[in-house]
């Protein structure tokens, strides 16, 4: 538990903090401290170490007025193992990990001794990993959960002669030029520099390289506040080998731990541009959601689709002509779109994070292990709902042509293609004859019921979100009930009986709920409900208000909150886990609360 700090902001497993020196002074993490004002004592900040005799005082509230922090040893130190759920038995705003230099010698150790240390405390107290952090490797320590850095490699450095750049570092004798604009660099040239006697040098370069990684911290807070620090990861672990390596294992073996941090939807823009991305959580959490939280409508033909540039596909030119084809069919047509690096997205989800929100690089090439991942997504969606369909038809060339007959040749699946061969999907051929085929296959004409299509919309972006059976539960018309979708898309919104349950919230890819639409589905919101203590919440509801909560939640999740005052709902800004294990910051943001009359 914690006294001074407070996580404000996640991107994953990396936070923006603040940690309260004083009343007055407050500094944010992600921190970089200057070892040389810890020293001299200019930094309000206690440090403990496990061999003192004061280690007792961690267990006491009392004397603490200044954060305080604890050195966290190789082995957990058992302290540090919790009372129960909710209270860990150590008192400290932040934890020291030791023999931090060590990390360096391994990739598999980097990964293991910060995910390990991260795992071992609670989500509310701060990580100092010191000695270590350069420009290069400070992204993805943050990354990582470390919340502290300090300057001391930069000093240290500085004093082998060594010069730092955000990519590595470069002997200061090997360098021609000083490719820096810090007040250092634009203030002497190379050659006056290396003149310098050495005290003064390596001041002078302590003094670079310290700028340069506090740079490095202000632009990592940039991309955790905009949502784009995985992108930034992926960036920088290119100088290195070593990073790469980190990042890579990291995807491989830390699934668990970044699932459990990584939001469920966001306002920005997923940028695939590496093998990387194709490992990302979002990608994998939305692959498995179809598979584990959609139910296809019921329709008799299967219709592949290839995706389109512009998001949400079906307002893409190129989709446009599709469903213009279709069109009058499309009662009987379930459409699916194939992508990377999604893989199948129904078209009942087109809105959805992260469906409407990602980007890749197009090139006409795809690379071996997105062919692989993609395959992976299509044949495991028609080893599940092949038999639901009477036909399938692929509207698809290229790459995406050869991915389909591939999987349904293996799967031994008919499929009618449309495309012949070098022929683009939107060509008036292509089109021409999806029109005729489509028209073969159905028969009479059957338009899909505008109802129908947005209430479908509704019900699978309800399952997605909650499980299976709420969707249903929220759209099906019941006994005396006047249910609409009103709307222009994607902006949907249902009411029953004149009161709005749902709309959607495109900016998110989400769908929200009223009081009313949590209370129609309560029961399938179980594992995304907040039990919350005696009190009426207004804005926010705080950690320490916090029961109980789902283990589902995640970060932007639609929550329903209870507690023996209120019912209501809001979006989660901490993961259910962590609103338990948490002394501090806010739980959720409350949309709508209604009080509940007291017996
Ligand atoms: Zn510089």
């Amino acid at each position: 538990m914690s006294k001074f700090y407070e996580v404000r902001k996640r991107d994953g497993a990396a936070r923006i903090g603040l940690l309260s020196l004083s009343s007055e002074e407050k500094r944010q993490t992600p921190l970089l401290l200057r070892v040389d004002s810890l020293s001299r004592g200019e930094e309000v900040i206690q440090v403990i170490h496990a061999e003192d005799t004061h280690f007792n005082d961690l267990f006491q509230d009392e004397p603490w007025n200044v954060p305080r922090g604890t050195v966290l040893l190789p082995e957990v130190h058992p302290l540090v193992t919790k009372v129960n759920e909710a209270i860990p038995l150590l008192l400290v705003d932040y934890f020291v990990l030791s023999f931090a230099s060590a990390l360096l010698n391994s990739p598999r150790d980097f990964v293991r001794r910060i995910i390990d240390a991260r795992n071992a405390i609670p989500p509310d107290v701060a990580l100092w990993v010191p000695s270590i952090a350069t420009a290069e490797n400070a992204a993805l320590l943050f990354y990582m959960g470390v919340d502290v850095i300090d300057d001391m490699n930069a000093v240290i450095t500085g004093y082998q002669g060594i010069y730092q750049t955000e990519e590595g570092s470069i002997p200061l004798n090997e360098l021609e030029d000083l490719p820096c604009n810090c007040s250092v660099c634009s203030s002497l040239r190379v050659d006056e520099l290396r003149g310098k006697e050495s005290k003064e040098k390596a001041l002078l370069l302590a003094e670079h390289n310290t700028l340069l990684l506090e740079k490095e911290v202000k632009k990592v807070k940039e991309h955790i506040r905009a949502g784009y620090l995985r992108e930034y990861v992926e960036m920088k672990v290119r100088a290195a080998p070593f990073l790469t390596a980190v990042l890579r294992i990291l995807d491989l073996d830390e699934e668990d731990f970044y699932e459990k941090r990584t939001p469920v939807a966001r306002n920005n823009c997923m940028m695939a541009n590496t093998m990387e991305s194709l490992k990302r959580i979002e990608v994998k959490r939305f692959a498995t959601r179809v598979l584990e939280r959609y139910d296809p409508p019921v329709r008799q033909v299967l219709l592949l689709l290839p995706c389109s540039a512009r998001k949400p596909y079906s307002l893409s030119p190129s989709h446009a002509k599709f469903i213009e084809v279709i069109e009058r069919y499309r009662g009987y047509i379930h459409e699916l779109i194939m992508t990377s690096p999604l893989g199948v997205v129904p078209r009942e989800l087109e809105v959805m994070y992260p469906a409407a929100f990602y980007d890749i690089p197009v090139t006409g090439y795809w690379d071996a292990e997105e062919q692989v991942w993609v395959s992976s997504c299509l044949r495991a969606y028609l080893e599940r709902n092949v038999g639901k369909y009477e036909q399938i038809v692929a509207h698809l060339s290229g790459t995406y042509k050869e991915i389909c007959s591939h999987v349904a040749g293996d799967l031994g699946i008919d499929v009618v293609y449309t495309c012949e061969e070098d022929e683009e999907v939107t060509s008036k051929e292509a089109l021409n004859r999806l029109k005729e085929r489509i028209a073969a296959l159905c028969g009479d004409e059957e338009r899909m019921p505008g109802f129908e299509k947005k209430a479908s919309m509704l019900k699978a972006m309800a399952d997605y979100q909650f499980g299976i059976g709420a969707g249903s539960e929220l759209v099906s018309r019941k006994e005396g009930e006047r249910v609409i979708i009103t709307g222009k898309f994607p902006l949907y919104k249902l009411s029953v009986n004149g009161d709005v349950l749902a709309r959607i919230v495109p900016e998110y890819g989400l769908l929200a709920l009223t009081v009313k639409g949590a209370r129609r589905i309560r029961h399938f919101l179980a594992s995304y409900t907040v039990h919350i203590g005696d009190f009426l919440p207004k804005g926010s509801i705080l950690a320490p208000g916090v029961v109980n909560a789902g283990e589902h939640i995640r970060v932007n999740d639609e929550v329903m909150f209870i507690g023996s005052k209120a019912f209501g709902v809001g979006r989660a800004r901490m993961g259910g886990w962590e609103m338990v294990e948490s002394r501090k910051g806010v739980a959720v943001d409350v949309r709508e609360v209604e009080e509940i009359e007291q017996e």
